[in-house]
């Protein structure tokens, strides 16, 4: 690990008192960088984990089942759907996407933090869930032509899935105003460094931190 990992480790330690994990929700229209951001903060920031959300849409190339989504036909997701194993889902571009109500439930009791990368509904959906911890972060991508590029770099997407994706931006962008951060990635070092960042100082907050902050003071009055 390079010194500069190093560095943003040991800032974003987390002091485990808070009893209850926070879920860090991370939106931006397809192709927004999202995915290379998170990856990024994932190598660096400790107790800190990833929801793996379930989708029927198909693998993309070098995508594996269980890492990136666990892939799954629509009729399996309608199941779940009804069962209720999803904290959220949503229809994203006429695919359906869920988070993994199991997942979140257990990373979150055991006080572990989680990122959850889901469209501009699912945060909405995040935001109106009771007794969760949640920060929300939009990242903003700097223009439409690096949407595009994005999109046509990663090769996955049919003409027609592209077109759909870049149309249904604007209206995706309009729903930043309901987010706590927003991260301009013009560039992924300083965004990811950023995202660190957000998880570091939201970590420093008073309030999750009482447990700790009682603990010393009792200390101090004991001497
Ligand atoms: P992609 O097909 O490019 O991986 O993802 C398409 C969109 O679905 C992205 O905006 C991504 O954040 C969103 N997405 C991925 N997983 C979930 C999920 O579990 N719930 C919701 N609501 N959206 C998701």
């Amino acid at each position: 690990m390079s010194s500069k990992a190093t560095d943003v480790q040991s800032e974003t330690q987390r002091t485990q008192t808070s009893p209850q994990g926070v879920l860090y929700v991370v939106s931006s229209p397809s192709g927004g960088g999202k995915g290379t951001l998170i990856r990024r903060v994932l190598e660096v920031v400790p107790d800190l984990s990833y929801s793996v959300s379930y989708t029927t849409r198909a693998p993309r190339n070098g995508e594996v089942n269980g890492r990136e989504y666990f892939f799954v036909d629509r009729q399996r997701f309608e199941e779940m759907v009804a069962a209720g194993d999803f904290l959220e889902w949503a229809n994203v571009h006429g695919h359906l996407y869920g988070t993994a109500r199991s997942q979140v439930t257990r990373e979150v009791a055991a006080g572990t933090d989680i990122i959850l990368e889901v469209d501009v509904q699912g945060a909405a959906s995040v935001k109106e869930l009771d007794g969760l911890d949640s920060v929300s972060i939009f990242i903003l991508p700097p223009s439409l032509e690096t949407l595009k590029e994005r999109l046509l770099a990663r090769g996955t997407d049919s003409q027609e899935q592209l077109d759909v994706r870049l149309r249904k931006a604007p209206e995706e962008l309009s729903q930043y105003v309901s987010f706590d951060y927003i991260i301009f990635n013009d560039q992924i070092d300083r965004a990811a460094a950023q995202l660190a960042a957000i998880v570091s100082a939201e970590r420093a907050r008073r309030a999750r931190q009482e447990p700790l902050i009682r603990d010393v003071i009792e200390k101090f009055k004991a001497n």
